[in-house]
């Protein structure tokens, strides 16, 4: 047993742990848990805790369903939610196959294998997202109206209102299971909110994000709201996105840096961006993996629609924000299209691997736009080379068919699963006849 392990063990007898979860994602973000009993741990360390792949999405094929969890010390944190008397602890895990192998499916390891070959190029990255999410009174079910806990707009102090005791109690939470919480504050909808975290590794941050869609839930429960991360909820209102800000570090320094350059960029960030811009269309399906999110990317409030970047251009899909010259280490690049309905772990390999082409292929950064790229007209953007950003879960399927990029990042089986499940949710979807269609074609066909 190594250190890390130890320390749990100990953590576990002095907290008056009782119960470990045991944490893991499967292909389409949704987080999954068993739990166990602390005196199971030590085996769990050494050989991994069994159990049947097959009934979770995306993780295994039938024939070989037996597949194994191990528990990642480094991740331990007691569940503030459980009280202190007789805790829950969770431990986020790698799944892995009856041999010991990393499970291909597992979305873990394919950030880990991003990660990994970052990492051979001497490159860690780095992540800072920006999180939004509505808070709706709480529903009956999908027919009954959605009703937004207030009437606030973009950093409006709403008084007595629920967000503020809702932000709180969600970042006391966080806190005290070590994510720091930078900004807070209401966004531009009518109840909605945005939490931003302390930048981390990305890996550590798609741990986090989880964390954090896990503590957002609970909280509101136990203030009677509905809390959703849908993208686009409400017509009439801007949808939630997930903006990332972006660094690759070299050891402690930031090489995307350098003071010399446009904006304070260096080389290796301009590749990075021309990266991102060149492969944007094809990794669309997977930040932006439900039907929904295309009426977000689509329905104006400051989403991105086409693809472009800017230097503090909020319409642009990659924009370069300002930062205090004399701190060096957040220079970074904002990815503003992806929401957090997205796999995190997923999302972050395809945006970093996207990346690392651009530096590899030493690609071109166009010119950068300087103006609404959205309120450009057609032959504006054309004449500007102004792609657009795909229209709809089934266009983005269809690019990222022939990705090589995102076969290559989310192997095999991870890459023909997503898209299975995806041609069917666009199915499901557009046989549906909706409430728009009925009104609009009863009373004139
Ligand atoms: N809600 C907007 C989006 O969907 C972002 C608004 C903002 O943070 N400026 O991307
Ligand atoms: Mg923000
Ligand atoms: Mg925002
Ligand atoms: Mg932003």
């Amino acid at each position: 047993m190594d250190k890390q392990q130890e320390y749990v063990l100990r953590a576990i007898e002095e907290r008056d742990v009782r119960f470990i979860r045991l944490w893991f994602t499967d292909v389409l973000g949704v987080l999954k848990s068993v739990a166990i009993a602390p005196a199971e741990l030590e085996g769990a360390f050494a050989e991994g805790i069994g159990f049947d792949g097959s009934s979770i999405e995306g993780l295994s094929r039938v024939y070989e369903s037996d597949m194994l969890v191990k528990p990642d010390p480094s991740t331990f944190q007691v569940l503030p939610w459980r009280g202190e008397e007789n805790g829950t602890a969770r431990m986020f895990c790698d799944v892995l196959t009856p041999d010991g192998e990393p499970a291909r499916s597992d979305p873990r390891s394919v950030l880990k294998r991003a990660m990994n070959k970052a990492a051979e190029a001497g490159f860690t990255f780095y992540i800072h997202p920006e999180i939004e999410f509505y808070l709706f009174k709480d529903v009956e079910g999908p027919d009954s109206p959605l009703i937004p806990v207030d009437t606030g707009g973009y950093f409006d102090h709403v008084a007595r209102g629920t967000a503020h005791d809702f932000r709180r109690d969600a970042i006391t939470t966080l806190e005290a299971m070590g994510i720091s919480v930078e900004f807070s504050h209401h966004e531009a909808g009518p109840g909605q909110n945005e939490i931003d975290l302390r930048y981390a590794d990305a890996l550590s941050m798609a741990d986090n994000i989880q964390t954090f869609r896990t503590v957002i839930k609970e909280v509101g429960l136990r203030h009677d709201v509905l809390a959703t991360f849908m993208p686009k909820p409400l017509v009439e209102a801007p949808g939630s996105g997930m903006h990332v800000h972006m660094s690759l570090f070299e050891g402690d320094q930031n090489a995307f840096h350098d003071p010399a350059g446009e904006f304070h960029l260096s080389g290796t960030a301009r590749k990075f961006i021309a990266g991102v811009l060149a492969h944007a269309k094809e990794i669309t399906a997977v930040c932006n993996q439900h039907v929904n999110s295309y009426k977000r990317l689509w329905g104006g409030g400051e989403a991105p629609s086409y693809v472009s970047w800017g230097h503090n251009n909020r319409s642009a899909l990659v924009r370069v924000p300002m930062y205090k010259p004399d701190k060096p280490g957040s220079a970074r690049v904002e990815y503003r299209a992806l929401d957090s309905a997205a796999n995190p772990y997923l999302a972050f390999a395809v945006l970093l691997n996207a990346g690392l082409k651009g530096i590899e292929g030493d690609y071109d950064l166009p010119e950068g736009a300087a103006e609404d790229v959205a309120a450009m007209t057609r032959s504006e953007r054309r004449a500007l080379g102004i792609k657009s950003l795909p229209a709809s879960l089934r266009e983005a399927i269809e690019i990222m068919e022939s990705s090589e990029l995102v076969a290559e990042t989310l192997g095999e089986d991870t890459f023909e699963f997503f898209l299975r499940n995806k041609r069917t949710e666009f199915e499901e979807y557009r046989n549906q006849v909706t409430r728009y269609e009925l009104e609009r074609f009863i009373p004139t066909l």
